[in-house]
């Protein structure tokens, strides 16, 4: 029997354990996909910890999967073997209940996500259903796109359902994993874009990146600079810290919006400074495989890349604390030799 390495969490906050087991055959609706590379996301501390109720384990994580479909099991039309493809967060849907029957893919209550609730791209192969693949253009590097499925579509999708047009003054608050990408979306979007973060030195990588306007909100006040810009119509927020999503609030203009992608504990809203200027406070979830896809196209035109440090499959200790530790410049990857 053929078998693959995978890397496995036995239990909830037990360690990371490499190890054989056979290749799994494709289900009806699925497909296998040999992985090329997988990112490491903050989130992969859900199936890590058990922070979710009712993750079954073992359980492999990984939701940044960049790879080529392998098999095609019964009943997939539209998909063949050597397409490479890319898997992200949403790990399927059902298509039958009343969310799939509006549209609303993301909300399905029969949802799937990958490497939380089956085995995701900590591995060699992963089996994933139909519904949560994504064509992978041919000019995207697998290592170098891996990221583009969760912290890409996160902040592409966001952006691009903002409400925001060309020309409006867009701020990204946070340069990490998240927000390196969101400036860059927002610049080559057309929006007027601005990256607010702590300490003057990340100013020249927020200009780099396409900002046209760097705030440093440890010497600045956030909220006064954006007024001088008349306001932001989108403030996307992909912060951890609560306080630094309070402090830009002010800045946000008539009409706009507080656009939240990073998760702190709690914010504080000003309720006054909502109703008075119709402004609003919205989260965003990622987005399902057409969204990836979506974002995959637009990141290979408009040359929009995540940085990385890359680990082999080996290191994988290595790379999670190094993810965890919010010091990786910007997202962590796995990269398989094949
Ligand atoms: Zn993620
Ligand atoms: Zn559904």
């Amino acid at each position: 029997m053929k078998t693959m390495r995978v890397v496995q969490v036995a239990r909830p906050g037990g360690p990371f354990e490499i190890v054989e087991r056979p290749i799994p055959e494709p289900s009806p609706g699925t497909v296998r996909i040999k992985v090329q590379a997988c990112g490491i996301c903050h989130s992969d501390s859900i199936t890590k910890e058990g922070l979710f109720p009712g993750i079954q384990y073992p359980r492999v994580p990984g939701h940044e999967v960049a790879g080529v479909i392998d098999a095609v099991g019964p009943g997939v039309p539209g998909w063949e073997r050597g397409q490479r493809v890319g898997v992200g967060w949403n790990g399927g849907y059902c298509s039958y209940c009343d969310h799939c029957r509006r549209g609303e893919f993301f909300a399905c209550v029969r949802g799937q996500t990958t490497g939380v609730t089956y085995d995701g791209g900590y591995g060699e192969y992963l089996i994933a259903p139909a519904s949560a693949v994504a064509r992978m253009p041919a000019e995207l590097p697998p290592a170098e796109s891996a990221p583009l499925m969760c912290a890409g579509v996160t902040t592409f999708n966001a952006l691009r359902n903002s409400g925001a047009r060309p020309g409006d003054v867009v701020a990204v608050l946070g340069l990490g994993g998240l927000g390196h990408l969101g400036v860059q979306y927002a610049a080559k979007m057309g929006f007027h874009t601005v990256g607010i973060a702590r300490g003057k030195d990340k100013a020249p990588l927020a200009r780099k990146l396409g900002a046209s306007v760097y705030i440093d909100n440890q010497a600045q006040d956030p909220a006064a600079e954006l007024l001088k810009l008349g306001g932001a119509k989108v403030i996307l927020a992909t912060a951890t810290s609560g306080e630094a999503m309070n402090a830009v609030q002010g800045g946000v203009a008539v009409n706009g919006t507080l656009l939240i992608v990073g998760a702190p504990e709690s914010i504080q809203v000003s309720p006054l400074f909502l109703l008075m200027g119709c402004r609003s406070v919205k989260g965003w979830y990622s987005g399902t495989s057409i969204d990836s896809q979506d974002t995959l196209l637009f990141s290979a035109r408009q040359e929009v890349r995540s940085m990385n440090e890359i680990f082999p499959l080996e290191r994988v200790n290595d790379a999670y604390d190094r993810m965890m530790s919010g010091k990786a410049r910007f997202r962590v990857v796995l990269a398989f030799e094949k």
